[in-house]
């Protein structure tokens, strides 16, 4: 929620007390250095102990509530028919109005059985509004490819546009007239859109997705991993929804869909995730296979603690401060950043600052992943850790040919509910003072570069020893203390 101060100014307000704090530490800027060079310019390789302010992600890193905690102690720890399952059944059934549900340990693995079981054969399409990573591995590991349909103004970064994360319709006529009902399995719509910078799509825009798919009698998906914040997004600036409550609209999306997933880690605050449809020969498809790969249907390789506290996370994120928090704290965070100038991804979206690197370091080009060079140095001058969201986080094509990444982004994820106003001026900051001397960043090249998903694991270096440089530029201004 929002407060206006007597001065006028407006500034989120935690709707929320902290009243389990674990402690944080900045380490010296030596350090940092020392720690970024082992892990190879690669901030994935840090160690916790050496991160000040960790916005590598909003997954599995969310601030639980006090009724989740609770929920925890009295699990049913059942192999088959768990009681803590029907727990959060019950909450799918209120919260989204799916009958049928399919837990599996993290989203990914929801990714990877929906994937198996529609991928029929090699050159399937799905089309999408735009595509995540683990998505993207998993369709092509299984001979799919991936249809990114947005609107062109998805890729501007500096834009107005509310709903960025709309999938373009006459793109999806074009799509299924071009491949035919019988290659495209079914149409995935992701609320929000994390890589293109946590956009939401429209109300509007998916009743018409939902409309086409009818039509030629293909299946709807939902990746509804940060469907709170798109939701809150809706009521914001969707023309009707103002008086609706997140509750509504949430369940208005879920009348459209056929098959919905989601990775529990974002905004339910808890480590899991589930597949849920009303829609019993889907269902019966799945299934089978949920033992092979994850666990019995009443676990899905979770913990039953897990289950229990997902229970009432979702439950809790219908709640607008809770679906409200994350969005109005990155709105704060865009607004200090872009005062100074900075190119950042606008509007502000449902889960990070994402920095727009090929604007901040226009001197480094694509081939040497400007994006991940700008997430090393945020490291080396804050002790603050975010992600490299560009060319790294694309695999090379079949043919060993670098595949550039549509956008160049440094994100700057805001976990829920973990840290507070300060240390987002903290971070605003750091990075202030960091375009004030980006000409000391250089590009990055690999030494050691793994085949799949190489982000996770790359080994690079940087080019004429930047970093050094940029370590000996800081501690010139701020001491070696910091
Ligand atoms: C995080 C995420 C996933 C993957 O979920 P995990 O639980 O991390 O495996 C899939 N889709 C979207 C949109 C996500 O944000």
């Amino acid at each position: 929620m929002n407060i206006r101060l007597s001065t006028g100014k407006e500034i989120p307000i935690e709707m929320h007390k902290v009243r389990i704090v674990q402690k944080a530490s900045l380490v010296p800027v030596e350090k940092r250095l020392k720690a970024i060079e082992e892990g190879g310019y690669n901030t994935f390789s840090l160690k916790s102990k050496d991160i000040f302010i960790d916005m590598l992600t909003d997954s599995g890193t969310n601030a639980m509530s006090d009724n989740q905690l609770a929920a925890m102690m009295v699990s049913d720890d059942a192999y088959a028919g768990s009681e803590s399952f029907y727990k959060l059944a019950r909450a799918i059934e209120d919260v989204l109005g799916f009958r049928y549900v399919l837990p599996t340990h993290q989203g990914r693995a929801a990714e990877h059985l929906l994937a198996k079981v529609f991928i029929k054969k090699p050159g399937d399409i799905i089309p999408m509004n735009y595509h995540f990573t683990t998505t993207k591995a998993h369709i092509e590991l299984f001979g799919g490819q991936v249809l990114e349909i947005y609107e062109d103004e998805a890729l501007n970064t500096q834009s107005k546009h509310p709903f960025k994360g709309n999938l373009n319709i006459q793109k999806l006529k074009d799509a299924i007239t071009k491949y035919g009902t019988g290659r495209i399995p079914f149409v995935r719509m992701e609320a929000t859109t994390n890589l293109l910078g946590g956009q939401p799509f429209s109300m509007q825009n998916l009743k018409q997705v939902k409309q086409i798919c009818s039509e030629h009698n293909i299946p709807l998906v939902l990746d509804g991993s940060l469907v709170p914040e798109n939701a809150y997004f809706i009521k914001l600036r969707e023309e009707g929804y103002k008086n609706k409550t997140i509750k509504e609209i949430i369940k208005e999306f879920m009348s459209f869909i056929d098959l919905f997933y989601l990775s529990a880690r974002k905004s339910s605050c808890v480590k899991g995730a589930f597949i849920a449809t009303n829609n019993e020969d889907l269902y019966e498809r799945i299934k089978p296979w949920l033992p092979v790969y994850e666990g019995f249907l009443t676990y899905g390789g979770m913990s039953s603690k897990e289950i229990e506290a997902m229970a009432v996370g979702l439950r809790e994120m219908t709640d607008i401060n809770v679906a409200g928090s994350v969005p109005e704290q990155v709105k704060y965070f865009v607004e200090g950043v872009i005062e100074n100038g900075i190119p950042v991804v606008t509007p502000p979206g449902g889960l990070a600052c994402h920095i727009d690197a090929m604007m901040f370091l226009p001197h480094i080009p694509q081939s040497q992943y400007p994006a991940g060079a700008l997430a090393a140095a945020i490291y080396i001058v804050s002790g603050v850790r975010s992600m490299e969201r560009g060319t790294i986080s694309m695999d090379r094509d079949k043919d060993g040919n670098e595949v550039y990444s549509d956008l160049e982004l440094a994100r700057l994820a805001v976990p829920r509910r973990v840290y507070t106003m300060s240390h987002i001026e903290y971070v605003v900051d750091r990075i202030q003072w960091l375009y004030r001397h980006r000409d000391l960043i250089k590009g990055l090249k690999f030494v050691e570069e793994p085949p799949v998903l190489r982000f996770f694991f790359g080994k690079l270096e940087p080019i004429d020893n930047w970093g050094t440089k940029l370590g000996e530029a800081f501690k010139k201004e701020f001491g070696v203390q910091y």
